[in-house]
């Protein structure tokens, strides 16, 4: 079958490649320490599930409005807007089957063939993909590893920009590097926007995973509230990663065309994951926050036991679930470096350049995982790290 260009343009998550691997390799008989994937080993809490399982007793189980329940849409247009200082409407919310739709759809409806666009590199490879597929020119700008944290590389991202530069991806809190902006990056970047008239996905995946102080949105800056398109997900927050919510905030000009795609892409997202979703809004602060802290444990113990192993782990991520380590003095090669360990440890990682060039010699190590089997992992670890 001769399949249309376009298919060949489209990348994957080497995480998953991983995945196939470690699957292999535990069906071998073998233990296999899961520390690639961004998927928890916490179940939704109990509430959440009481509430999808009501939801279809009470028959609530066919379609439902395009851009979702309005129930849904209310509650989280008030809550979204809280945390930000923004007053958001139903209007401004469509609600997706999970995070990761609202990548394809915002380049498909704001992208044209030849268009360039910013995205974040190291950073999350879906956007490369989801560009080259649709046909725009790939600008992936440069996080730089610092003394205390990951940080954008400005300048270069200000040579980046030219006529045909349309558009900005910003992950803020990132995947890998766990880094956040400082306002002085957010500043400097709001400012590029307006002089550019550039159109801004905010990835805010992770906005609620943190490990001290609040999160800051970019949309909150003057003036970026009409540009922003805001990707949010039930994944990470609520521990939903296979119920597929999340949703879009934009302004309502931006919502129309996108119902329009959804409508024929999807039809809407899962009714009773909605449901669900909606006693998460309402019900699962404290699992919230006890999640966060187990993470944070987790964190700790690996930012202390990595350093014990030699690794001149400088950054201490400041959100979401994950260690970017650098790895040079390993291997310079991060896709050979993940395979030997997982076949040598039994320790699944993923490897620096699934994120982009720039995140070569650095691997990822995600703390979704529980505490025993991070312990017993990195103890692995130190015994490949010895047996080379
Ligand atoms: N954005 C980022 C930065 C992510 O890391 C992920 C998932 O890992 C997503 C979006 C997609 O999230 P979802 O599972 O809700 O589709």
């Amino acid at each position: 079958m001769k399949f249309a260009d376009r298919i060949a343009r489209l990348g994957t998550e080497t995480a998953f490649a991983v995945s196939a691997e470690a699957a292999a390799f535990a069906a071998q008989g073998n233990k296999v320490y899961p520390f690639h994937l961004g998927d928890m080993n916490i179940p939704t809490p109990a509430n959440v599930m009481e509430a999808a399982a009501k939801a279809m007793r009470d028959g609530k189980t066919g379609y439902c409005p395009n851009a979702g329940i309005p129930k849904l849409r209310e509650v989280l247009a008030a809550d979204v807007g809280a945390a930000r200082g923004l007053r958001y409407s139903p209007e401004n919310v469509a609600i997706q089957p999970g995070g990761k739709p609202t990548i394809g759809k915002f380049f498909l409806a704001l992208l044209n063939p030849g268009d360039e666009v910013l995205y974040p590199s190291p950073g999350y490879p879906i956007y490369e993909s989801q560009i080259e597929f649709l046909g725009g020119v790939p600008k992936p700008y440069r996080y730089l590893e610092g003394e205390r944290t990951f940080t954008i590389d400005l300048d270069a991202l200000k040579r980046q920009i030219t006529p045909r530069t349309r558009l900005l991806v910003l992950n803020d809190l990132q995947n890998p590097t766990g880094a956040e902006c400082s306002t002085a990056e957010r500043e400097a970047l709001a400012e590029l926007v307006l002089k550019h008239d550039l159109y801004v996905l905010c990835d805010e995946a992770y906005f609620d995973i943190r490990y001290d102080g609040e999160s800051t949105s970019f949309v909150s800056l003057p003036g970026m509230v009409e540009r922003c398109v805001i990707l949010y997900t039930f994944s990470k927050k609520f521990a939903m990663t296979g119920w597929r919510l999340g949703y879009i905030i934009a302004p309502p000009d931006f919502v129309r065309p996108l119902q329009k795609i959804h409508q024929n892409l999807f039809i809407s997202a899962g009714s009773v994951s909605q449901w669900a979703g909606l006693a998460a809004l309402r019900n699962a602060a404290p699992d919230v926050e006890r999640m966060r802290r187990t993470y944070d444990e987790r964190r700790r113990f690996l930012i202390k036991r990595l350093r014990e192993l030699g690794f001149a782990l400088k950054v201490e991520p400041e959100g979401a679930f994950y260690i970017f380590l650098n790895v040079r003095h390993l291997s310079r090669n991060s896709y050979a470096l993940a395979f030997d360990i997982l076949e040598k440890a039994g320790v699944g990682v993923t490897p620096g350049i699934d994120f982009g060039e720039n995140a070569e010699g650095y691997i990822r190590i995600s703390y979704a995982n529980s505490l025993s089997n991070i312990m017993e992992g990195l103890d692995r670890i130190e015994e490949y790290l010895k047996s080379r």
